[in-house]
Parts: structure tokens; sequence; C-alpha cells
């Protein structure tokens, strides 16, 4: 099924049958016994936050953690069947929306804290712990605090979790130190289930796990961590016309500031996506796009709406005004994109549905494998 949102010449096109995939692999790598939570923050990281958490629950996941109220109340409207919890809370304000739709706060702070123990009924909560990225999440000194005080006997998190800060570098020291934190700051805590890994933290191995994996990036395709081959099916695929096709001496510069000069006589297009679009500005001339089966080097700066590309080693038969080209799928990904222009990946990602038309593509709705027999952590979250 192809669902065009509106007519337009530049496409972001979204596999959502690659994300279903993903999920499983994740699911099969992390084991039975850790469930893989989806983050789908951000409009699920510019993907379009329905469609995606839609192709996620029918794949078989039952927890999202969306960014805000606003995400979680737009998720709730179409998609009741998976328990949601909301990163950045604000249940303090907005206790009544929480409750009302079922809703689970990540608690990050003592002021948040506090609210849940005056909500009345229980509320199911998550906790939010400090171990050393220096961003919201509870402070080891207020963890300390509340538990003397006896907050957590009264009203004991769901799930503690915490966010690691290097979990891209396998070798980093602060892995360990952070787990090490966490451990002993949610044993304290005793009985939760536990959540320290995101997308490349599941790579770091079991002792980094626990109950609960908090993936984002990885559904989508990035491969934060580095790892050859990478399992994961990339997502994203943006496609682009070309307006114009010229002859271009030798030695003539191209585009903005001269950035480029033409090498020998050449054939150069205009191609009409720019970083209007959400392109990084900076990766011409060090990366190039496919079109007809051939590579073409992106060249000169890129402008707002246009991009310009070098075909002369393109058979002239093949491209014309109204080719298209493709600037970004297999050949080129979004963890590409961001090698060449020094922007993190999932910074790249969340930008491409910018200014243009995103399609769903849907294969096939894949169904969750059966989890017969395997040991699932129960959330424990009332509804
Ligand atoms: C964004 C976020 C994640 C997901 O991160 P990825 O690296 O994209 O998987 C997990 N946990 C928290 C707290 C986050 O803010």
């Amino acid at each position: 099924m192809l669902t065009s949102v509106r007519p337009a010449d530049v496409i972001f096109e979204i596999n959502l049958s690659a994300i279903q995939p993903n999920f499983h692999t994740i699911s099969a790598l992390v084991g039975p016994q850790v469930r893989v939570a989806a983050v789908v923050k951000c409009d699920a990281y510019g993907l379009g936050l329905l469609r995606v958490a839609g192709a996620l629950i029918d794949a078989g996941c039952d927890l999202l953690f969306v960014g805000n109220l606003h995400e979680a109340l737009l998720l709730r409207s179409s998609h009741t069947g998976a328990a949601v919890a909301v990163l950045c809370d604000e249940f303090a304000r907005y206790g009544g929306d929480y409750r009302s739709n079922g809703l689970i706060p990540v608690v990050n702070n003592c002021f948040e804290l506090d609210a849940i123990g005056t909500a009345g009924d229980p509320q199911a909560y998550f906790l939010s712990i400090e171990t050393r990225l220096s961003r919201l999440s509870l402070a080891f000194d207020d963890l300390r605090r509340k538990y003397l005080s006896g907050s957590f006997k009264q009203h004991p998190p769901s799930v503690v979790l915490s966010h690691l800060a290097c979990s891209e570098r396998v070798g980093d020291a602060m892995n360990m130190l952070q787990r090490n934190r966490f451990l002993a700051m949610s044993d304290v805590l005793k009985p939760t289930l536990r959540s320290l890994a995101a997308s490349a933290g599941f790579w770091l191995g079991t002792p980094y796990h626990f109950d609960i994996a908090r993936v984002g990036s990885a559904l989508y395709g990035l491969n934060n961590a580095g790892i050859r081959p990478n399992p994961l099916k990339p997502v994203a695929s943006r496609r682009a016309k070309t307006l114009d096709v010229r002859k271009v001496a030798r030695r003539k510069a191209v585009g903005y500031g001269g950035t480029f000069r033409t090498a020998q006589a050449s054939r150069i297009a205009s191609v009409g996506i720019g970083y209007k679009h959400g392109l990084p500005w900076g990766r011409a001339n060090k990366v190039s796009v496919r079109l007809a089966g051939y590579s073409a080097p992106l060249i000169g700066r890129m402008s707002m709406e246009y991009t310009t590309i070098d075909i002369t080693d393109v058979p002239e038969a093949l491209c014309g005004p109204g080719s298209c080209v493709e600037l970004l799928g297999e050949d080129l990904t979004v963890d590409d994109l961001a090698a060449a222009s020094g922007i993190y990946p999932q910074e790249v990602l969340t930008r491409l549905g910018v200014g243009c038309a995103r399609q769903m593509r849907v294969l096939a709705t894949i169904r969750a494998p059966s989890l017969a027999g395997a040991k699932r952590p129960d959330c424990r979250v009332s509804r």
C-alpha cells in the first residue's frame, strides 16, 4: 500500500515493514526475558508517530515511550492497546490527563515524585535516576532523602530506569561506572523492574539488558554503535527529481562560495531538494547519490531548495529533467550522511521529514511471533 500525503517531488519514504523486523531482531538479541520498549518520541524520530507506533504494536510491542504529554495523548487517541510512558512527565500539572488516559509518568525530580505521593489513588510511575548523564533524572541525594522519608515504601515505582552517556563506545569505562551506580541506587528501591540500555546499550551485552530495553534509533535502522554487519534494516529513503541538466566547462565553479570546481568538462544536474528539506548542509563534496543505478557525486554547496550533482558518468539517455535521484536508501544511509556531515545520526533523521511529503510503505503486516512459554517481565501498570 502506498499512501501519498500530498503530491510532491521530494519524497521521504518510510518502510514500516522494515521497522517490524528490526523490532523482532532486537527482541531476539536481548532474549525473551527482556522486554523491548519502543521509544517513539519526537514524532517517532521524524518518521510519523501514529503509523510507526501502529506498526510496532502490530509487531508485538506493548510498551512505548513518548517525549511529552502531547504525544502521549495523540498516541492514545488511536492506539489504546499498549502501555505509554512519558519521558518528560509534568504529572504534577496534568495528573488528570494521565489518569483518564492511563498514561505512565517517568518521574525525574522530587517535585513530580511528591505529586505522585499526593495523587490520591495509587498512580503507576517509572522513576528515572541520575547515574552520570547530568540531564533530568532524580539525583543521588534526592533519592536518599526520599528513601529515608519512606516515599518509595508508600509509592514504589514500577520501573527504575537510567540512561547511558557513552554506550556507543563499547570500551568506555563510563558504561561500567554508570551500571554500578545504577545497580547500587536501584537496589535500594527493590523490588522493581529495571531499565538501563537504549539502542547502543543493548550491544554492550547481557549485564546491561536488565528487564526492559528502551530502543529508539535502532528500530529505525540507525547503527550508532557501528556494528558490522548491521543486522538492522534501514527504514528511511529519500528521492527527488532533477529539474535541469547542463554542460559545464572545465575549471568552472559550481554553487555558492565556489566550493567546487569542475576538473573536466562535466554534466551537472540540479535536483529539487535542499537544506530546507532537512538535508545536512555540509555533506556536499563528500558523498554520492544514485541515479538510474549510477553513482553521482554531490558537488558544490547545497542551497535552500536545490542541490547539484555531477552526472558526467551517467549515460545521457538515462538522465534528463524529471529523472529520479535517490538521496537516501540502502546505498546511502542516515549513518553515512551523518558521518559525512559530522552531525549526529538521530539529528539527521529527525530533520529529514521537514518540508516534504511522507509516504509510508507497508509490504506486509507482520504479526508478533508466539512468545508462548517465554518469561516476560510484568510492568505492573494498572490502566
Ligand atoms: C531517547 C531516549 C531513549 C532512546 O534512545 P536511542 O538511543 O534512540 O535508542 C531511551 N531512553 C531515554 C531516556 C531517552 O531519552
